[in-house]
């Protein structure tokens, strides 16, 4: 093929990805998210997954969301077949996993919702987004039965603490009960309504969601 009509081509083809990639309105993540993300792909993704699927998520994320907080990434077939995983089949110097094992990785990665195709592939790579277990249905519904589970799971590993807090959470709509700002599972933090001192418990039913500002001013300070 011509190199002029080849080379436009493959600027068209970053030109479509790009456009596809704009209109979602990616604000990307903050290093301040990170820790909380870790533990939320490790519970409600990384259980759904196979090992195979895991190491792909893993390696995708490490080099976009945990990179800069953009969860955008242009990533290629050869990359995926070195730099990941080793095959099991083969003990060979150039131990490389096949095309058909990365296609069809990436294939259930896309069905599951832990990744989204955002143009067509160019000489680079495909542009893909990585999402994060808030933004994927399977992990919602996998955390929903998770949590109801949870005290049976672990049951002294935290007393149902992050079960409680969670639940107070949803109650309140992720808004401070104090002054009404609209707060995330990141910025969310809880108090009590009734203070120990006045005899108030640990329960539900004493427990208000508050943004930082109103916790550290208010009387029941707790974190
Ligand atoms: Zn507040």
């Amino acid at each position: 093929m011509n190199p002029r009509v080849e080379k436009i081509r493959q600027l068209l083809s970053e030109l479509e990805s790009e456009v596809a990639a704009r209109p979602r309105g990616d604000l990307g993540f903050s290093a301040l998210e990170l820790p909380d993300i870790i533990g939320e792909v490790v519970d409600d993704l990384q259980p759904i997954l196979t090992a195979h699927d895991a190491a792909f998520y893993w390696f995708l994320f490490r080099h976009s969301i945990a990179k800069d907080g953009n969860p955008q990434i242009r990533v290629s077939h050869s990359t995926l077949r070195r730099a990941v995983v080793k095959s099991s089949y083969t003990d060979a110097e150039e131990n490389m996993i096949s095309f058909g094992k990365v296609q069809d990785t990436l294939r259930a990665l896309e069905e599951i919702g832990a990744i989204q195709k955002l143009g067509e592939p160019n000489r680079q790579g495909t542009l893909y987004r990585v999402l994060i277990p808030d933004e994927i249905e399977a992990c919602r519904r996998f955390r929903a039965q998770r949590m109801a589970e949870e005290t049976e799971l672990f049951p002294l590993s935290d007393n149902g603490a992050h079960k409680r807090r969670m639940q107070v959470f949803e109650r309140d709509g992720y808004r401070c009960r104090r002054c009404d700002k609209q707060l995330t599972r990141f910025t969310a933090t809880m108090d009590y309504m009734k203070s120990p001192e006045e005899g108030g418990d640990e329960s539900a039913e004493n427990l208000v969601t508050t943004c930082a500002e109103c916790n550290t001013r208010g009387p029941n300070k707790l974190s």
